[in-house]
């Protein structure tokens, strides 16, 4: 690459975050703060900036805004689709039946959801009826989540299901096509597999087998890559 077509590259990833900036409500680069905030601090204050938000019209079927949970410091995110009922109902991700199966999942290659992970949506508000957030509401939320993403800067994510694999990798490609690899993504590595709500659906042998296969990439991935992030 010439010297040129690299400052080229540059100047366009830094027009991408400005822009990025710009759509989370930014309207002043304070240059006297640390570049990487507290990653603690940094949620926290993306979640207040989201409180009483109607940026979308899901802010009408909703009762709370259930922006993520887990360790600020964990090097696995896993992302779902939206809040269902229960998570409606007490503010949290993945707390109902599909959450306790994501759970267990979790917990079968040793990792606590609480310590080790870190859990959010694509759409941080309950659609009604469990319907699918529509494009709109999507594009409405994705500044918080890739706020989320570059705040926590994970050594693998973990996306739930057709809906959020294909909203982050940009694809129409399904689920059973984009599961069994891993795939480069904001400088983490992005693993696709089953939502725990289809696999609830779907009880047979070979999807389990196919999703325990995907964990296990998942925990290969994280203890290849989680050693050598800042904790
Ligand atoms: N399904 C999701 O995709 N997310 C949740 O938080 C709960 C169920």
């Amino acid at each position: 690459m010439s010297e040129r077509e690299a400052l080229a590259d540059v100047l366009r990833d830094l027009a991408q975050t400005l822009r990025h900036h710009r759509d989370l409500g930014l309207r002043e680069i304070p240059l006297s703060r640390t570049p990487f905030p507290d990653p603690a601090e940094a949620l926290s204050a993306q979640e207040q900036s989201l409180q009483g938000c109607t940026r979308c019209k899901l802010s009408r079927s909703r009762s709370t805004i259930v922006f993520g949970s887990g360790s600020p410091r964990a090097k696995l995110v896993v992302i779902g689709e939206g809040p269902g009922e229960e998570e409606d109902k007490q503010g949290k991700p993945f707390v109902g039946r599909a959450g306790q199966l994501l759970t267990r999942m979790l917990a079968a290659v040793g990792l606590d959801r609480e310590r080790d992970c870190y859990i959010a949506n694509v759409v941080k508000c309950h659609p009604e009826k469990n319907r699918n957030p529509e494009p709109d509401e999507v594009a409405a939320c994705h500044p918080f989540l890739l706020a989320q993403v570059d705040t926590l800067r994970p050594a693998v994510i973990l996306a739930l299901g057709n809906f959020a694999a294909q909203t982050l990798l940009a694809t129409k490609e399904g689920i059973s096509k984009l599961r069994g690899k891993a795939y480069p993504y904001r400088g983490s590595v992005l693993v696709p597999t089953f939502h725990p709500a289809f696999l609830l659906r779907n009880p047979g042998a070979e999807y389990k087998r196919m999703a325990w296969d995907d964990l296990r990439l998942a925990k290969r991935e994280y203890e290849r890559l989680a050693a050598g992030r800042p904790s």
